[in-house]
This record gives structure tokens, sequence and C-alpha cells, in this order.
């Protein structure tokens, strides 16, 4: 059994549980307490606070996490990163007013900085030999500079709105980070064994993502070429049709190249060209 902890409430909720059944393990909503047993894999879920994810993997007090790559690097707690999830992609920048005249990180000088992210900020500031007041505030850090508490902000940014909507202007972005999957240091073997299944899982899943499941016919002798414009995963499957001299063939392919990919088909005679989603891929 391994103990799994997600955010209990929040931006990284739904798609840490969405991504948790899309693995097969089923948690039933009703029965949703601070800890939650999956009814059909060795693995229980603690909710939680994203900003206590990884002191509690660091801990001990659950196994592996999932939790936005910003809070593992503002803890610092000695946990491993295991796996980028793909999803709660944001970055943490640094703002200033609108109408500042800047030029380089320099403007930093001296500066007051507000954030919640204080350990970054100061190791950014340190690497860069700028010597700032960081200001720690626990939530709406974007009003700090219009209410007189802070000269700028370091903070999550995502679209860039709330910036706008506050008079603010990104000057530097520090880091990218999106949800990741967490382990303690000190895994056992047994616990290992679950977990790397999982990842498995994880893997087929992410594979699978903005793939679709090509099938066509086409004239049997156009299929050299139709293989070549699709390789697709070993190579294409060619099975043939009733009707003599017709083949029908089928094929995985990225959903960026379809649209190119089926006009090159269509050319070389394709026809009756089916596009389906393709939920898992295990290779
Ligand atoms: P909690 O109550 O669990 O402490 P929170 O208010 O600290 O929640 P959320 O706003 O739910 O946190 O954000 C969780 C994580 O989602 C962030 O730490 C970050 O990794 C990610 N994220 C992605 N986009 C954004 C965004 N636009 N604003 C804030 N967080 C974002
Ligand atoms: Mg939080």
């Amino acid at each position: 059994m391994i103990r799994i902890a997600i955010q209990a409430k929040g931006r990284l909720n739904e798609q840490s549980t969405e991504l948790l059944s899309e693995a097969g393990i089923l948690i039933e909503e009703s029965k949703r307490k601070l800890l939650t047993k999956a009814n059909n894999f060795p693995v229980e879920i603690l909710y939680l606070r994203d900003d206590d994810i990884p002191q509690a993997v660091a801990m001990g007090v659950a196994d592996a996490g999932i939790v936005g790559l910003n809070e593992v690097e503002e803890k610092k707690y000695p946990v491993e990163v295991i796996h980028s999830l793909g999803f709660g992609r944001c970055r943490l920048s640094l703002a200033i007013p609108k109408g500042e005249n800047y030029d380089s990180i320099y403007w930093f000088e001296g500066k007051r900085v507000a954030t919640s992210y204080p350990n970054i900020l100061e190791r950014y500031f340190k690497q860069n030999h700028i010597f700032a007041e960081i200001h720690t505030i626990a939530g709406s850090v974007e009003i700090a500079p219009s209410v007189g508490m802070a000269d700028a902000i370091f903070d999550i940014v995502s679209s860039g709105g709330t910036l706008v909507k506050n008079g603010l202007v990104e000057v530097e972005k520090i880091m990218n980070s999106e949800a990741v999957l967490i382990a303690g240091k000190n895994i056992t073997p047994e616990k290992q064994v679950i977990l790397d299944q999982l990842l498995f899982r994880f893997d087929a899943i992410e594979r699978s993502r903005g793939m679709k499941y090509l099938l066509m016919n086409l004239p049997c002798d156009a299929v050299e070429k139709a293989a070549k414009i699709l390789p697709g995963v070993k190579s294409p499957t060619i099975l043939p049709l009733q009707q003599e001299g017709w083949c029908s063939m089928h094929v995985v392919v990225s959903e960026n190249e379809l649209w190119g990919k089926i006009e090159s088909l269509k050319s070389i005679g394709a026809e009756d060209i089916l596009v389906l989603a393709l939920e898992k891929m295990i290779l």
C-alpha cells in the first residue's frame, strides 16, 4: 500500500484526481474524507493543502505526492521529483508597476518585493548579487504595490491577466512550474513496486495524449507510399478489403500533424478516412 498526497481543494485538485482515475485508481467522491482508500489499487489518497505536501512526503506521512514544482522548490524538503505531469503550468515572475523605467534586474536593488515564495526569490537575488527587501505575504500579493506595501512583486503568473488588472508588468521570469509527482527518498522496495506500476500507467496516459487513431481505405499499391507518410509506432497495420486491390490501413498519429498527413494520404488515393480518439497507448 502506498499513500499519495494530493491537493484537497484548489487548482491542482481536479486534474490530480482525474489523472489517478485515468490510471485506474478509483476514489469514490461520496466517501471523500481526509484519507481515502482506492478500491481497486493498493493506494490511499491523503488530501492536504498544497503547501503541506512536500513536507508530508519528506516526513514519510505520505509516500508520494502531486504538487506544483514551485512548492517543491520553495520548501526544499528532501523529496525526489520523479515525474512531470503536464498540468498546472505557470511561471514565477517578478513584476513592477506599469510606467516604471526598467532596464535590468538591478532595478530591484534596495527595493521592497512582496511574495509568497521568499526562498526562491532570495536564492535568485543572491545569485544575481542583488540586495532587496523581501516581504513575505500569504495571499493577494498582486495588490501590495498599489497599497504601498511593496515596490514590486514576485508571484505566480499564468495568463498575466491579474498583473494587468493591478497595473503591473512582468519583467523577469524566474522559473517555470507544473504539477509533479514527488516521492520520499527512503521508499521501501515493496512500495517502489507499486510506485513503478503507477508510473507505468502515467506514461501510457501521457503517450496517448494528443494522439489519434486513423483508419482509411486505399489502393493496395499505394500502401508503401502511405507507410512512408505515416510510419506509425512500429509500422502501420494493413488489412485486405473484400474489394480486390483495396486495403485498409490503421495507424496512430499525433494530432498536430493530423491534417497535413490526411492531405498527403488523400493525394495518393486514400478514402473513407476515420479519425478516432485514442485512450491509452501501452508499448
Ligand atoms: P491551498 O489551499 O492548497 O494551499 P493555494 O491557494 O495555495 O491552495 P492554488 O491557487 O490552488 O493554491 O494553486 C495550486 C498550484 O497550482 C500552484 O502552487 C501552482 O503550482 C499551480 N498554478 C497553475 N496556474 C496557476 C495560477 N494561474 N495561479 C496560481 N497557481 C497556479
Ligand atoms: Mg497553498
